[in-house]
């Protein structure tokens, strides 16, 4: 069997880090089996729906790498849904309703009142030939509802969730077209998942129900239904999913100066037992994915650890992945130096400019004689391969200092700032001219 998953978003806005991750288990699982990974739009909602969004969708799985090898959307597939519902209406398992919403709402409480689940009442299925020529005389349009089997129970053995059982005959007929002749995602992601030989459909356990439903439309419509693997939801550190997270997109995390990577290493993993640990490209996640490892219960995301994730992939990815981002004339010798210290690629800019820019002279008084002294030793020096190293034992000797109060000044006086990569490795990179010319500046010299 050649594993299809999908990807079935409604272009009526941006991805979040909850639609991401979805996204990216899709892919996973797709890559992992050498299968196929569908991307899928659900735009019945016309009104909601937009190609600016369908566009910036796209552009973010572009981004986060995961390419998908068909794309579909439901509106160029409207003939497909009205044939299916005929069929269904023909062998008796989709009927029209009349109900207007005040009518079914009261129906609902009245059921709450009596202490009864809100299920549908089936009234419509009672209807008479007369009784229904008066309703629509009376201007009224049915919407249209499917049958349930209440004979059949409903199982199926989730991949994250384990068996599953449901009673028919406590879910309510579900509208499948309302009464302007808009469909409601039900049908038509059944159809597609048929038409579109999905094997496994993986999505957010916000959807159990509706595969309970599900699972008989895609019996009455003669398919066997494909695997299902509902994961548990994501929540923000404090315990829900905060508007925050269901605002935060790529563009926000873009701006963070978070890795695609990191992204991908961090919710591939996030709810499940393995380790969420950089990683140096996606090969890894894909072969560890197993639905087995995912847990019950919700996902913490926390967009701190995100970045604190992002920090140690950044401090692995090769001079090759990071070149077009990096300042013209920065070289792998020099990424490699300034990279250990860095919380994003953007930051190495900010270090080459340190490195070959103006850095800020005054040092405070009692550091003045200490540089100039640092200046003549550093003039000294032969300049070899360990220049660093030769300088502070040049200076332990003669200066009398150690420690922070040797260290401390020549950092700031050479890079202006109180913390950074490794002074071994900026100096060769500052170079023996500049060396000198800085510390003899800051020594007032
Ligand atoms: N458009 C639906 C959603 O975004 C798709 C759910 C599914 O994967 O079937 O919730």
């Amino acid at each position: 069997m050649s594993v299809v998953t999908r990807f079935a978003p409604a272009p009526t806005g941006s991805l979040h880090v909850g639609n991401i991750r979805t996204a990216i288990h899709n892919w996973l699982w797709a890559r992992k089996n050498n299968g196929r990974f569908l991307l899928r739009f659900d735009d019945t909602d016309r009104t909601r729906s937009s190609e600016e969004s369908a566009e910036s969708i796209r552009r973010d799985l572009a981004w986060l790498g995961l390419g998908h090898d068909e794309e579909h959307r439901q509106s160029a597939r409207f003939d497909r849904y009205e044939d299916a519902l005929e069929r269904l209406r023909a062998s008796g398992r989709v009927y029209p309703a009349y109900e207007t919403a005040q009518e079914l709402d009261l129906k609902r409480k009245v059921h709450l009142g009596r202490g009864k689940p809100p299920v549908y009442d089936r009234a419509a299925l009672q209807l008479s030939d007369e009784e229904r020529a008066r309703l629509e005389a009376e201007g009224r349009r049915p919407h249209w509802r499917f049958r349930l089997d209440h004979d059949a129970a409903i199982e199926w053995d989730d991949l994250v969730r384990g068996r599953q059982h449901f009673d028919p005959a406590l879910l309510s007929d579900p509208v499948i077209r309302r009464e302007d002749g808009s469909w409601l995602y039900m049908l038509p992601s059944t159809v597609d998942d048929i038409d579109m030989g999905v094997t496994h459909v993986v999505r957010g356990e916000d959807h159990v129900t509706n595969t309970a439903l599900q699972i008989q439309m895609f019996e009455a419509l003669g398919a066997p239904a494909p695997a299902f693997a509902h994961e548990a939801l994501l929540v923000g550190s404090e315990g829900k999913l905060s508007k925050r997270l269901g605002s935060l997109g790529t563009e926000a995390m873009k701006a963070e100066g978070i890795e695609p990577l990191a992204i991908l290493a961090k919710l591939a993993r996030i709810g499940t037992s393995l380790p969420v640990e950089p990683v140096a490209d996606p090969s890894s996640l894909v072969e560890a994915f197993d639905f087995a490892t995912f847990g019950r219960a919700p996902a913490r995301f926390d967009l701190e650890e995100l970045k604190a994730l992002n920090a140690r992939i950044v401090h692995g990815l090769p001079f090759s992945a990071v070149a077009d981002r990096l300042p013209k004339g920065m070289g792998a010798e020099d990424w490699a130096a300034i990279r250990p210290n860095l919380k994003s690629v953007a930051e190495a800019g900010d270090w080459w400019a340190i490195l070959h820019g103006h850095v800020e002279a005054a040092a405070p008084e009692e550091d003045r004689a200490f540089l100039a002294q640092a200046a003549d030793a550093a003039a000294a020096l032969g300049w070899g391969a360990t220049p660093w190293a030769d300088l502070v034992a040049a200076l332990k000797g003669s200066s009398g200092r150690a420690g922070k109060a040797l260290f401390l000044p020549l950092r700031r006086a050479l890079t202006g700032r109180d913390s950074g990569p490794e002074m071994a490795a900026l100096l060769p990179l500052i170079g023996r001219d500049e060396t000198i010319a800085r510390l003899r500046a800051a020594g007032g010299m």
